[in-house]
């Protein structure tokens, strides 16, 4: 409809809204602020409406089975795993990841951490949770980023769900080189025996969510579950912010696990042969 066709109610309220928005951008473009995803002038920090709108969500819901939940099904003290957004280095999401993961806006990732537990809160993913574990930083890392990425979300974390945040009990010892280029062969030798355990007692006996922010593979998560095997009674859930890997519906790929899918086999003799007349009548795709 144009607007010289609305009646003038409806015209007075767009011009009105109209205002408002040119009004805040102005005083965004003053504040310098903008939206980190498209980088458009934004009132306030963090993320604007329209990209809120558009965030590649993985919509996985806590669902149990998920194909990232899957990769840790060698694990039974893992209950439950979930990610919150599909990441990909092309995306434009890759730019607020590297905002806060590299260029010091630790708020940008407590902001994340509050918007991924709030999607996941009307489902039953967090019940019983005692304590949230973020995944560890070495010293040297952390000393030159400023703060732990994932201990800043695990805090966006807590403030939703009113929980303790642990971050002393388990230690990075190894400051194992980036992951990024490496298969996922190279990936689970490059991250054994990098955490150590240093306050087991504060675990005992707790259900505790792990926060990372992006999970691949789950190399680096499976060596900080196998670092927690010893102590008793407890039971894990894990909650990222990111899911990077190529992950299909039901089922994870040969490529992201580093083991031969056996699925992918067929023998082409196998394959049922039609029957002359059914082959006549079947319409060809
Ligand atoms: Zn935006």
């Amino acid at each position: 409809m144009a607007a010289d066709t609305l009646p003038m109610k409806h015209r007075r309220s767009s011009f009105w809204r109209g205002c408002r928005s040119a009004f805040r951008a102005a005083l965004a473009v003053v504040m310098g602020e903008e939206c980190v995803v498209c980088g458009r002038p934004l009132v306030g920090a963090g993320v604007c409406g329209d990209c809120w709108l558009r965030l590649p969500y993985t919509r996985l819901q806590g669902a149990v089975g998920n194909e990232i939940e899957r990769l840790f099904w060698a694990e039974p003290r893992v209950e439950r795993v979930s990610a919150f957004l599909v990441y990909k280095p092309e995306y434009k999401i890759a730019a607020l990841v590297h905002a806060f993961k590299y260029h010091g806006r630790r708020d940008l990732a407590c902001l994340m951490g509050r918007a991924m537990t709030r999607d996941l809160k009307a489902t039953d993913f967090f019940d019983g949770i005692d304590a949230i574990l973020p995944v560890p930083l070495s010293d040297r890392r952390q000393r030159r980023r400023g703060y732990n990425q994932s201990e800043a979300l695990a805090e966006g974390v807590a403030e939703v769900l009113s929980l303790p945040v642990i971050s002393t009990a388990v230690k990075r010892v190894v400051d194992n080189p980036s992951q990024t280029s490496l298969d996922p062969t190279e990936r689970t030798e490059n991250v054994k025996n990098i955490f150590a355990l240093a306050d087991a007692a504060a675990l005992e006996n707790k259900r505790i969510l792990i926060v990372d922010d992006v999970i691949t593979v789950g190399a680096t998560l499976l060596s900080l579950v196998r670092t927690l095997e010893g102590i008793r009674g407890l039971r894990i859930r894990i909650l990222a912010l990111c899911a990077a890997g190529t992950y299909r519906r039901g089922r994870v790929s040969e490529h992201d696990l580093g083991l031969p899918d056996l699925t992918a086999h067929y023998d082409p003799s196998a394959v049922r042969r039609y029957p002359a007349e059914e082959r006549k009548t079947t319409p060809l795709l």
